[in-house]
């Protein structure tokens, strides 16, 4: 029996997570769960899970329904967060956090050497050598949910990284794949969360229309398998039945290919390193007609240069564009700026950015706190 934490056990991830973990009473044992904010929809998964702890994140809702939570160890606000995630019994850290506002439970999780199952790539990509600077510290693993991720993460099991020749990361292409720059000015939010496969939250939903989605998951693919830059090619595959290759330097690929069902590599990562039964149909591949394959259209993303160029440049700069990003994409789901204002704003932070290494969390929420603000500064001016 595996303990588990979940962190944004109320998002889509934790939602999905506790299904598995439904599915799977007798191996694993919710220990305790957090959501920022959603507190019925918490006390509804702690009366039907009884963990230990719950936590919530957001202070001013801690204040408004901490009374509805005496039966249970009531955690706050993120140093509560950070607890779960660093506790003794817990043998699996589900980190399932939207944003950089989930490198604490990450860097609490390392730290005490714990298993951690990471959909939370945000903080990979804004602190990613500080993450592995500790991870190296440490006996902890990071095993990614992401799907491309554990994908390549399956695929190099029993590989020597060295004899990669390049990760192959597979995009969908997003709800607008194949309409120009020019056209999407007045997207609405609605139309931009509807992703046309995989079911996910608005924030990675709107990541995903924008294709900055694919950015962080280069960066994230860098720091997870040291794998450089250069070695990382994004196709766009629409049918998303592979969900990312890796090519060696014998010219082998492996692809992993699979239903577009994020149970499944949220399960893995919790399972990880056996395979358990899941209620997932077969793919028939006789019903599949055929895979296609196309490029990236980058005048039309220009999310995915920002994110590469961030990603070469290094130091402060992937801090910098995520944070730059997480402030434009909720200001475009509450109708404060248009869509295509997304790429504007993260490009006006990067090129005011003076860079600085990022040695320890205080540099990093510097860097983060600097970006925000100077995001929120322009978006006021639009
Ligand atoms: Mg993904």
């Amino acid at each position: 029996m595996k303990n588990i934490i979940i962190l944004g056990s109320t998002g889509s991830i934790g939602t999905q997570a506790i299904d598995v973990i439904k599915n799977n009473r007798d191996k694993f044992n919710v220990l305790g769960i957090a959501a920022f904010k959603n507190a019925s929809l918490l006390l509804e998964q702690a009366k039907q899970l009884r963990p230990k702890y719950v936590c919530l994140i957001d202070e001013k809702t801690c204040l408004d329904s901490k009374d509805r939570f005496q039966d249970y160890s009531f955690l706050e606000g993120v140093e509560g967060a950070t607890q779960l995630a660093s506790d003794d019994s817990c043998d699996v850290v589900l980190n399932a956090i939207v944003g950089a506002a989930g490198l604490p439970a990450t860097v609490a999780a390392i730290e005490k050497g714990k298993v951690l199952a990471l959909a939370n790539k945000e903080s990979l990509v804004a602190a990613g050598d500080f993450v592995n600077d500790l991870l190296s510290r440490s006996k902890s693993k990071i095993i990614p949910v992401d799907s491309e991720h554990s994908a390549i993460f399956q695929c190099l099991i029993g590989e020597d990284t060295s004899e990669v020749k390049k990760i192959i990361l597979t995009a969908s292409g997003g709800p607008f794949k194949g309409r120009k720059l020019s056209s999407l000015k007045d997207i609405t939010p609605a139309e931009a969360v509807s992703h046309p496969r995989w079911n996910m939250g608005d924030k990675i939903s709107v990541d995903s229309a924008t294709l900055m989605n694919k950015g962080l998951e280069v960066i994230e693919a860098h720091f997870l398998f040291g794998i450089s830059y250069e070695k990382i090619e994004i196709v766009i595959h629409p049918e998303s039945i592979i969900h990312s290759m890796v090519e060696f330097v014998d010219g082998s690929i492996k692809a992993h290919l699979g239903r577009t069902d994020m149970r499944i590599p949220i399960q893995y990562a919790l399972s990880y390193p056996k395979r358990i039964d899941a209620p997932v149909s077969s793919i028939s591949f006789e019903e599949i007609t055929s895979l296609t394959f196309g490029k990236i259209d980058h005048e039309s993303a220009p999310c995915i240069g920002l994110a590469l160029s961030a990603a070469e440049k290094g130091q402060s700069y992937p801090a910098t564009m995520n944070a730059a990003n997480e402030v434009a994409v909720e200001a475009f789901l509450n109708r404060e700026i248009k869509f295509t204002d997304i790429g504007e704003i993260v490009e006006a932070t990067l090129s005011a950015h003076c860079p600085v290494d990022i040695g320890t969390i205080n540099d990093f929420n510097d860097v983060d706190q600097w970006a925000r603000t100077l995001a929120k500064e322009t978006i006021e001016k639009k």
